[in-house]
């Protein structure tokens, strides 16, 4: 059963400083190998550990911080309103 959109946008965000990419990143939890109820946190794009204390976000400051939440706009609409008004729309070479 899919997650209701509604109760994503209600959700929080683990963010923290990864050190390997230089910002503030994404995160997920991953089990411990030795000890499955130790649980750590990685980078989501880089798979390293991160033992900065997490920042818990909202969808929008998510967005603010590069990522996009909800569907990726489509291909060719980047930069545009999409509503073809032609005078907010990256203009093509
Ligand atoms: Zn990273």
């Amino acid at each position: 059963m899919p997650t209701p959109l509604l109760a994503l946008r209600d959700a929080s965000f683990p963010m923290a400083d990864c050190a390997v990419c230089g910002k503030s990143v994404l995160t997920y939890v991953a089990l411990d190998d030795d000890n499955e109820s130790a649980e750590r946190r990685i980078c989501a794009h880089c798979d390293t550990p991160i033992a900065e204390s997490l920042k818990w976000v909202s969808p929008g400051e998510l967005e603010q911080a590069g990522y996009y939440f909800g569907p990726p706009p489509a291909e060719g609409e980047k930069g545009g309103c999409s509503s073809g008004c032609g005078s907010c729309s990256v203009k093509k070479s």
